[in-house]
């Protein structure tokens, strides 16, 4: 299974919290030569490449204008994934380009929507209400897509236990198939971690992650990576590929491949990538070692765990002990997954095998 990512470099604004590459371009002008660049680099993608899955993120696909979108949108129908994803931004979706996306094949829409509360959307930075959110995925639904994902982010500064309640009571209330809930990130170098805010108490983000858990488990989705809960027969099949160390080719500024026992990434900037294509700015060739462990770890993700082969059973084995004892992982014959206790404190304990 193959699967490919498309990463679209525009934002209608910066959100505080935002790491990913993107800029403000309203520039008509821009958009196109950035959809022709990208044109062009999928036409060099290898000839037998056909990717089961297409993730298209970013950046915020939806800001492009309608009429750019519209012209190139159709390049993606030479290929014929089984799931064919498009993050979307509540605050700049209408009819025309959701229903424009379900016709290009879209058959996944991701809604950015963050918070229900205008406090933690504010704080976020967001162009949009918890108003249009809701509206976005009535057009979604108006626009026939069956299989809607809403993204969320608890941690936020001064957002209580509650708010995260009805964060979840408003998402299951407009039936998404699919929620993932992240807990907020201070990446270096973002407007939020500058402005240095009162950060919540760890306790705190430690029972508000128990509490998601508790409430999508009886809502009946099932927790199948430490940030995302789908209905059963509505996970990712693209993110399980990053997950289960699956190959991907990545096109756009910035996005990055892991093929052929290869990955690199396209340069981080958007007029490098139109007036030069898509050089690589980093390139490395994974030894067989390196590459299972980081399956290894990439798998963890996934509270349902791995089956460990031999190799890394001999080469880990200390580990793991070390860890089981500890009560952060479980291991079941070959099979290994974190314990309940490790779900939240995941990167301390996955460091440990890398
Ligand atoms: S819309 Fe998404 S990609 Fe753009 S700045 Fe906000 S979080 Fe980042």
């Amino acid at each position: 299974m193959s699967g490919l990512y498309i990463h679209i470099p525009f934002c209608e604004n910066r959100c505080s919290y935002c790491a990913f590459y993107s800029t403000i371009a309203r520039d008509r002008k821009k958009q196109e030569q950035f959809f022709q660049t990208l044109e062009k680099e999928l036409n060099g993608l290898p000839e037998d490449f056909s990717p089961e899955t297409i993730f298209v993120g970013g950046g915020t696909p939806t800001a492009p204008d309608f009429q750019c979108l519209e012209k190139f949108f159709p390049m993606f129908g030479k290929f014929s994934p089984q799931e064919f994803s498009c993050e979307a931004n509540p605050g700049t979706v209408d009819e025309k380009k959701l229903a424009l996306l379900r016709r290009s094949g879209v058959n996944r829409l991701s809604l950015g929507v963050q918070s229900f509360h205008s406090q933690c959307l504010e704080t976020l930075g967001r162009i949009h209400s918890a108003e249009e959110a809701e509206e976005a995925v009535r057009l979604a639904r108006a626009a026939g897509f069956e299989n809607l994902s809403i993204d969320l982010i608890f941690g936020v500064p001064g957002q209580t236990l509650q708010m995260v309640e009805s964060d979840l009571d408003r998402a299951l209330a407009l039936g998404s198939e699919h929620i993932a809930i992240y807990n907020l990130m201070y990446e270096e170098g973002t407007p939020l971690t500058r402005r240095n805010p009162l950060r919540l108490d760890e306790d705190l983000e430690r029972e508000m992650f128990d509490r998601i858990r508790e409430r999508l488990k009886a809502a009946g989705f099932v927790h199948y990576e430490l940030s995302n809960f789908a209905k059963p027969g509505f996970e990712c099949l693209h993110n399980q590929l990053y997950w289960n160390g699956g190959e991907y080719l990545g096109c756009g500024p910035a996005a990055h491949s892991h093929w052929r026992g290869a990955r690199w990434a396209n340069v981080s900037d958007l007029n490098d990538y139109c007036a030069n294509g898509p050089r690589r700015e980093f390139e490395e060739v994974l030894n067989p070692d390196a590459k299972e462990r980081e399956t290894l770890v990439m798998g963890l993700r996934q509270p349902a765990g791995v089956e460990v082969s031999s190799k890394v059973w001999k080469n880990l084995s200390e580990s793991f002990q070390g860890l089981e004892k500890a009560g952060l992982l479980v291991i079941d014959g070959r099979r290994v997954r974190l314990s309940e206790e490790a779900l939240f404190v995941s990167d301390a304990v996955l460091a440990e095998l890398v």
